[in-house]
């Protein structure tokens, strides 16, 4: 099932292939941000802060 993200920069749309895992890294290609895939309870954020 076919997810779309919010940028949390630029505030653009990003379309996901529905398998990404909690995690994964993704990048913004407006902005160029790599931004972090976490999943809070049943919801997808994604994150620009890596704790790692
Ligand atoms: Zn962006």
């Amino acid at each position: 099932m076919a997810k779309e993200m919010t940028c949390p920069i630029c505030e653009a749309e990003i379309p996901l292939e529905g398998d990404e895992e909690s995690g994964d890294l993704v990048m913004c290609s407006y902005c160029k941000m790599t931004l972090k895939m976490v999943k809070m309870k049943d919801k997808w954020v994604l994150t620009d802060e890596f704790e790692e």
